[in-house]
């Protein structure tokens, strides 16, 4: 029998049920208090019919989803069976950079059908970067109508295309997918990076960087010295502004607010930075980007949500623990680590080897299957029970077309959902494996092309081969500079 994430127990008992083939058998529905852990649920499959009883909507739904990949294995007809299931994490995270490349709403939908199909329950939505930003915002019209456009694109090792490219969601479509999303049990937790990766912020509204140059929305991949200006109070305005307009469209319980890879070169160079930096007492401009991840999270937790931040953000070791989790992704300082081992909120979303944008041969289908979020290097107990869950990002600097992106997520976003479900209590690869192949199919008439079985886990060399191939022909020399170096910045 395939089912995707494996249930926790099922029990098959002596007796059929049958129904007209391509019909829904009798179900009931109802909410138990028997149940008590979130989002559980139970099925009893009898001559009675199918009972589907679930600790909150939630658990209905996930019974409900579990139904039809049993109807799946059978036709016209289930096995009487007893069935109880719920999650290891409440948080399951899959992540889609529409700023690289953007993605239609369309797009959007299918990725979110085939995520959700897997009991995956947290989108976070990549809404704003360097080349580009994503948003209407009403009350600072010009992160559209200038931050939404790049000149031109570069991000191989080829020349500037000259095409101008862009793209941005109105209010409408983004609440039409938190819609969407609400139907399958999914949270949008959109992302307002910041004070790094803010190039199109800074081309909108060039007199909140530090230099108050004219910039361009940028048009290759990498990390960049102008950031937002931490010195100049405009900046927080701008920030509370977005925050306020991205609270009205996405009614979740969380909102991220980026924080990765800010290099410090401007604010070191800036008048109003150091001035702020002494006028708070702080010792390094870390703790002033502590600050500004600080002064978001009050903000938002007077609004009644709760802030995500890249582990960048606490490098300083000054933010606020009441109010943030951490999307742990890359640490060489272990702030992190610290972080959970002291009892706070940490989502494990490790570059190796959750990156799907980073090809099969760098991060195999089979050691996205094996990771375990609660086993990180440095992680005490304490910490371990302080994960909340798991996430896997698709950045999309190569990933210029809708095939490309469901070639890379799927399956492996079926492993994480397996491990955001299970963790450790999985039932094996060779299980998986099968489970996979199944459910590849089922996905390929939802309209998403998984990669082929033969790529999944290919052979150590050629492993290598495709891995210094992506190094040397996808990624420009500035990139991989960069990308070998990143993590101290
Ligand atoms: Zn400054």
């Amino acid at each position: 029998m395939y089912l995707c994430p494996q249930p926790k127990n099922i029990e098959l008992k002596k007796g059929m049920l049958y129904f007209p083939v391509k019909s829904m058998p009798e179900i009931v529905k109802k909410i138990t208090p028997e149940l008590s852990q979130k989002e559980s649920y139970r099925i009893n499959i009898d001559e009675n019919g199918v009972l589907i009883e679930g600790a909150d909507d939630t658990g209905i739904y996930y019974g409900e989803l579990t139904l039809k990949q049993l109807m799946l294995n059978y036709r016209g007809c289930l096995p009487y069976m007893y069935l109880y299931d719920e999650p290891e994490f409440l948080y399951r995270g899959f992540m889609i950079d529409s700023c690289r490349h953007f993605f239609t709403v369309d797009e959007i939908k299918k990725m979110i059908d085939g995520a959700a199909y897997f009991k995956l329950n947290k989108f976070h939505f990549h809404l704003s970067d360097d080349q580009g930003f994503r948003i209407e915002i009403k009350s600072y019209p010009k992160l559209t109508t200038v931050g939404s456009v790049r000149p031109s694109s570069n991000f191989g090792r080829g020349e500037n295309d000259n095409n101008p490219y862009g793209g941005y969601y109105t209010k409408e479509e983004l609440k039409e997918i938190v819609a969407y999303c609400k139907e399958r049990h999914i949270e949008v937790i959109p992302e307002f990076d910041f004070p790094g990766h803010t190039t199109a912020v800074l081309a909108a509204y060039p007199e909140l960087s530090c230099t108050g140059e004219e910039i361009q929305p940028k048009t290759t991949a990498g990390i960049f010295k102008d950031i937002l200006c931490a010195g100049n109070p405009e900046s927080l305005k701008l920030v509370f502004a977005v925050l306020d307009e991205l609270c009205e469209i996405f009614t979740g319980e969380y909102i991220h607010i980026g924080g990765d890879e800010a290099p410090k070169t401007r604010w070191c160079e800036c008048d109003k930075c150091k001035e702020k930096l002494n006028e708070l007492g702080l010792v390094n401009m870390d703790q002033l980007q502590g600050y500004l991840a600080n002064e978001a999270a009050a903000y938002l937790k007077k609004k009644g949500k709760k802030a995500i931040c890249w582990n960048e953000a606490i490098k300083g070791g000054n933010v606020e623990k009441d109010n943030i989790t951490v999307a742990l992704w890359r640490d060489k300082t272990k702030a992190s680590i610290e972080w959970a081992n002291g009892g706070n909120p940490l989502i494990a979303e490790c570059f190796t080897p959750y990156y799907v944008d980073y090809p099969y041969g760098m991060h195999p289908l089979k050691s996205v299957y094996m990771f375990e979020p609660r086993k990180l290097r440095g992680l005490t107990s304490l910490g371990g029970a302080a994960v909340i869950g798991v996430e896997s990002p698709i950045w999309t600097e190569y990933v210029t077309s809708f095939e490309k992106m469901t070639y890379l997520c799927f399956p492996r976003w079926l492993a994480v959902a397996e491990t955001g479900w299970n963790n450790v209590n999985k039932k094996g690869y060779a299980k998986f494996i099968k489970t996979a192949e199944f459910f590849c199919d089922i996905l390929k008439g939802m309209g998403i092309t998984p990669a082929p079985k033969e790529d999944w886990d290919i052979l150590p060399q050629s492993r290598l081969k495709e891995t210094v191939g992506f190094f040397s022909n996808t990624l420009s020399k500035s990139a991989v500079k960069q990308f070998f170096g990143k993590a101290d910045k």
